[in-house]
């Protein structure tokens, strides 16, 4: 089901190419945009304010969790080597290499876990490991792999 689309904000002209490019997830945390129940948002990867353009180059698209937590910033703190490092660049970072999801069972979450300087930055910067962040990803991610063991079981050949 497509998401209902914002009526507080208006839709960004490039909206429809940047969600099908990002396969209808957040490019930060990999969030889904139809359990929002909101079209997600058109990111600035470089800010407008400091130059960046509306080429699909600079464009993300974020959910509403990691679009006002980035906001205007490029570059953050890493919690384990206490230095600034720049945030992941869904067009030139591996989403792999920086990041990876953490799931613990004992409390129903699913964190995400920073891998190098960027990762860490980015997971802090982006506050990715909020309570209701970690619960909600939790869910869809279950969500999400059953509806796969259900089509592949609904799609099967009986007579096979
Ligand atoms: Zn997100």
């Amino acid at each position: 089901m497509a998401p209902v689309s914002n009526r507080d904000r208006p839709r960004h002209p490039l909206y429809a190419l940047v969600t099908e490019r990002a396969n209808h997830v957040c490019e930060y945390c990999l969030a889904p945009e139809e359990v929002a129940g909101k079209e997600f948002q058109v990111e600035h990867i470089v800010p407008r304010a400091r130059g960046g353009t509306d080429d699909l180059a600079n464009l993300a698209l974020a959910c509403h969790r990691c679009n006002p937590s980035k906001w205007a910033t490029q570059e953050a703190l890493d919690p384990q080597s206490q230095t600034r490092a720049p945030l992941f660049n869904p067009r030139s970072d591996s989403w792999d290499v920086c990041l990876a999801f953490e799931l613990n069972p004992a409390d129903e979450r699913v964190r995400i876990e920073g891998r190098n300087p960027t990762g860490r930055a980015t997971v802090e910067c982006l506050h990715m490991n909020a309570a209701h962040a970690t619960r909600a990803r939790w869910k869809w991610f279950f969500h999400d792999a059953l509806e796969a063991l259900f089509h592949s079981a609904t799609s099967r050949d009986p007579e096979a």
